[in-house]
């Protein structure tokens, strides 16, 4: 099985220079190439991140394979190749994508994210889970952000390819990517052993805000220091830099990141009346409850005496609000 993993390893290093090639190299490329750089991508990050093109063929990277004697069994198994249904025949997995290969934490290729050019569905194909790829136990672009991640005793995550690259770009360069899929308690531990503390980082839409709350109580539960930044409008982190610039994103997005519980007082504002009776004891009701989940009590404290000071109301009655409210909860 080691050997097994081994050959699939070395099937996936050679078909990410092979589409490297295909991307640089090729007429077929030159397509994906435009709408790289259009999208911003420079010939740096095409080369830092591997980018390539999956040539519009059904048996490009199966015959390429063939000739370099790879059991074309384990080349399926690998998630590289599909196989017919009704013969068995092997055929290209990836057609007419562009490829992000995803590494594992040592820096060899173990997956691929293929993105279509263009609109399409389905818009990003993913290697599938395979003896070598586990989604939830891996951080899209971990080698080469580590470095700076341990410097800066600091990383940042989002949830895309695109959003990694165009932040580091922006000279973010401690970004890793969760690619989609909500965090999972390994991936929090992979970032606890690596550093201190977490931005948050995802795009501004609903699901992305209720993908931050999700991660960020699975980070804080490994003990990790978490911040969650924000973008206005649903746009998400590229979106932002190809807006704003890498200034703005730097200073008003990373640099204003706030703690989880700052941010969740913010989001049920947003959109709130608070003139309104009706609509002010919702978001009074909303901050207790996340007071009383809280588990340090000078910060319960501090948000209580905070809610006391703003509404006038007596600090009495929402510390009674809030103790009722937590024995609720369990
Ligand atoms: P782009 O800017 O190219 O449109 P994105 O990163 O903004 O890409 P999102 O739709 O925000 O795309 O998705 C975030 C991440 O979720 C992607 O990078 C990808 O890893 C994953 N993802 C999105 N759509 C799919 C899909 N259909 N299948 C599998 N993974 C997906
Ligand atoms: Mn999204
Ligand atoms: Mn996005
Ligand atoms: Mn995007």
């Amino acid at each position: 099985a080691a050997d097994n993993k081994a050959v699939m390893t070395e099937a996936h290093e050679l078909l990410a220079k092979l589409y490297h090639h295909y991307l640089l190299n090729t007429e077929q490329g030159l397509k994906a190439l435009e709408y790289l750089k259009n999208r911003g991508f420079t010939d740096e990050v095409i080369t830092r991140f591997q980018i390539g093109f999956a040539p519009d063929s059904w048996d490009a990277a199966t015959n390429f394979l063939k000739r370099r004697n790879f059991s074309l069994d384990l080349c399926e198994k690998a998630g590289l190749l599909g196989k017919r249904d009704f013969d068995g025949k092997p055929f290209d997995r990836f057609r007419s994508r562009i490829m992000f290969p995803i590494w594992d934490r040592n820096g060899k290729v173990i997956a691929f994210g293929g993105r279509i050019l263009g609109s399409g569905e389905p818009k990003y194909l993913n290697s599938p889970e395979t003896m070598l790829f586990n989604k939830g136990n891996n951080l899209y672009a971990l080698h080469l952000s580590r470095p700076q991640m341990r410097k800066k005793e600091q990383a940042v995550l989002f949830e895309g390819y695109v959003d990694t690259i165009a932040a580091w770009r922006a000279g973010v360069e401690n970004g890793v990517a969760t690619l989609g899929t909500s965090l999972t308690e390994e991936q929090a531990k992979l970032l606890k052993r690596n550093v201190p503390s977490v931005v948050i980082c995802y795009d501004s839409d609903n699901a992305g805000v209720e993908a931050a709350f999700r991660a960020s109580a699975i980070l804080q539960k490994a003990g990790v220091n978490v911040r969650i930044a924000q973008m206005p409008d649903g746009l998400d982190p590229d979106d932002y830099i190809q807006k704003f610039g890498t200034e703005k994103f730097n200073r008003d997005v990373i640099g204003a990141s706030l703690t989880v519980m700052a941010f969740k007082i913010q989001y049920f504002r947003r959109g709130k009346n608070l003139n309104d009776e009706g609509e002010r004891m919702l978001y009074i009701e909303e901050v207790i409850k996340e007071i009383s989940r809280l588990s340090n009590a000078v910060e319960k404290d501090h948000y209580l005496r905070q809610l006391s000071d703003e509404f006038n109301l007596s600090l009495e009655a929402l510390k009674q609000q809030q103790y009722l409210t937590a024995k609720q909860q369990k």
